[in-house]
């Protein structure tokens, strides 16, 4: 079977410094992951695979301008069918139909992109505001769609406390520096009983186990690669509650003959041991 590489900048030298883990502070770690160029490690304590030394923040950022809206753009329609089918089996339009009469509609996707989700949202009724730092990505969002749209990171916003009642991140928190304190940042602005909907790769999935340094999620732009277990912890440490986890995709399009991927996606969505993960957490209280 092959496997297929996501999108990823090139490994291109940049500053990096050694960081204790996101999740539990620990400093002790094992290679996990030989890729070419970098290597992720795991967490001896908590299990949590990471790039580390880890990249600067700056120079993080840096990697997502102009290429990066030709693939979004290429793939938005793609992405879009994928995102409204994982909302749906997360149990998002029970959300709609609680909050939306309630004049609870103040929802943020960080990592929007060139806002193709937040468009359909909209139409829906939600009142939708968007973050992406990937500035052409950002500018398509708001000059084609019309969208408010936001180019610094979520911290960097400083919106006020309890603005939101959702907020989504879909393939965004492995891609940050410091995913701890993303999350505790959402669950600042997030209003009392509102909800997180993060959507990553999962590292405990088949593909994962099957492919190691050569699954397509293992590249040089993901940071962190969370599996059901690290990504829970570090959302019920800092508050949340977890209401429901699916996860999906057993076998990369192209990898095996049809009748054998349909047997694989099936299993894997029933067992949870799916390629990509959605996890929907509370803020409680
Ligand atoms: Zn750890």
């Amino acid at each position: 079977m092959k496997s297929h590489k996501t999108w990823s900048t090139p490994v291109v030298p940049e500053e990096s410094r050694s960081i204790p883990c996101a999740l539990c502070g620990g400093e002790a770690f094992e290679v996990y992951l030989s890729c070419e160029g970098f290597s992720y490690l795991r967490c001896t304590a908590c299990h949590l695979a990471q790039i580390n030394p880890q990249p600067l923040k700056g120079a993080v950022e840096a990697r997502y301008q102009q290429e990066y809206l030709a693939y979004e753009l290429a793939n938005e329609r793609n992405f879009l069918a994928l995102q409204d089918r994982s909302l749906k089996d997360a149990g998002f339009t029970d959300i709609e139909t609680r909050f939306l009469p309630q004049g609870r509609s103040s929802l943020l996707d960080v990592g929007c992109a060139t806002g193709a989700l937040l468009e359909s949202l909209r139409n829906r009724g939600w009142k939708v505001r968007g973050i992406e730092i990937g500035l052409p990505s950002a500018d398509y969002a708001r000059q084609v769609r019309n969208l408010e749209v936001y180019s610094l990171s979520l911290a960097e916003n400083r919106f006020p406390a309890e603005t939101f009642d959702v907020v989504l991140a879909s393939h965004l928190i492995e891609h940050l520096n410091d995913p701890a304190n993303f999350v505790r940042e959402v669950y600042r602005i997030l209003r009392s009983g509102g909800y997180f909907l993060i959507t990553t790769p999962n590292i405990a999935g088949f593909q994962a186990r099957l492919f190691k340094s050569r699954w397509r999620s293992a590249i040089f732009d993901h940071l962190y690669l969370f599996s059901v277990k690290t990504l829970s912890q570090l959302l019920v440490k800092n508050g949340f509650r977890i209401e429901k986890v699916i996860t999906w995709g057993g076998l990369a399009a192209g990898t095996a003959p049809k009748p054998i991927k349909w047997i694989f996606d099936r299993a894997a969505k029933r067992l949870g041991f799916g390629d990509v993960m959605l996890i929907k957490s509370v803020k409680t209280l």
